[in-house]
């Protein structure tokens, strides 16, 4: 595996190829639902090319980003056992050369005002100036995105479509532990205990799924929201909305593709999570 921190270094190594190029884009502290990613890009591109880099402009909260979890030797190792072709691992500097204060801002519209737009200001907009940077630097033919984080696939898909991209974008299923848990870099902060309760989370969405006919929403989200309390999850938003476009529905509708999306604080870790409905 090539290993490139400087953009021309990645160009010129790029450039030696003709086939595509599927890029998978992540801020490390790589798991099995990252390492999908790569081997779907691997299997129907020329080259898989992944980056590293922990975004600092889309972190809202300076202590989140402080207690990032870092990696970079175990990341490595899995990316070599995937057979991964390149990685990207820039520094900041790199990605920011004019700082990372007054940047552009996104016309990100509707989806930076529901769920994670909302609740984390400034958060998808530090999103697309990076994928805006890094598709910039990779230009892949092919960009593979994990369903997991489900409003961000349809910013990035947006702001695709925006800048007329020649780009295809593969939304990819969530990887999942084996209690429901979606894999997140963010479960290392969880104690073992932890990790098995948050099974939970995954348990409410899925009863979601499950009662769509025979429950309202409206009484399901009520339980939920009161079940989850009592085991200590801090809820954000519990939502049902359109999964086209995220707009919210107060109530199922059987003709509507549905999405329920779940964002909650677990032992002072934040946690998102979403179930097709
Ligand atoms: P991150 O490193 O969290 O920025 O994630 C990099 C990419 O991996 C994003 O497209 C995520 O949606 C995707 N991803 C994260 N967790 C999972 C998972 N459990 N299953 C599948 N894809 C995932």
């Amino acid at each position: 595996m090539y290993i490139f921190k400087r953009i021309q270094d990645l160009q010129n190594h790029l450039n030696r190829y003709k086939g595509p190029i599927g890029f998978v884009p992540t801020m490390g502290a790589l798991h099995q639902g990252h390492i999908s990613l790569m081997k779907k890009a691997k299997e129907e591109n020329e080259l898989c090319v992944c980056s590293i880099f922990v975004n600092p402009t889309q972190f809202n909260d300076k202590k989140d980003f402080d207690k990032y979890p870092i990696t970079l030797e175990t990341d490595i190792a899995q990316l070599i056992a995937a057979e991964v072709d390149v990685l990207f691992l820039p520094e900041v500097e790199e990605m920011y050369p004019l700082g990372t204060e007054d940047l552009k801002t996104y016309d990100i519209g509707y989806l930076d005002t529901v769920l994670d737009g909302k609740f984390r200001p400034g958060h998808f907009n530090g999103v697309c100036l990076i994928v805006h940077r890094l598709l910039e630097a990779v230009r892949p033919h092919v960009l593979y995105l994990g369903e997991k984080d489900f409003q961000q696939c349809l910013v990035i898909q947006q702001l695709i479509s925006q800048l007329n991209l020649p780009i295809q974008v593969i939304t990819c299923a969530t990887l999942r532990e084996a209690n429901g848990l979606a894999m997140s870099s963010r479960n290392a902060r969880l104690s073992a205990n932890g990790k098995e309760k948050a099974g939970l989370i995954y348990k409410t969405l899925q009863s979601f799924k499950d009662r769509t006919s025979s429950s309202s929403f409206k009484s399901l989200h009520e339980e939920s929201l009161r079940n989850l309390a009592a085991h200590e999850m801090e809820v954000e938003y519990l939502l049902l909305a359109n999964a086209n476009n995220l707009f919210i529905l107060d109530e199922f509708e059987m003709n509507t593709p549905m999405v329920v999306l779940i964002a909650c604080k677990f032992e002072g870790v934040r946690l998102i999570d979403n179930l097709r409905i």
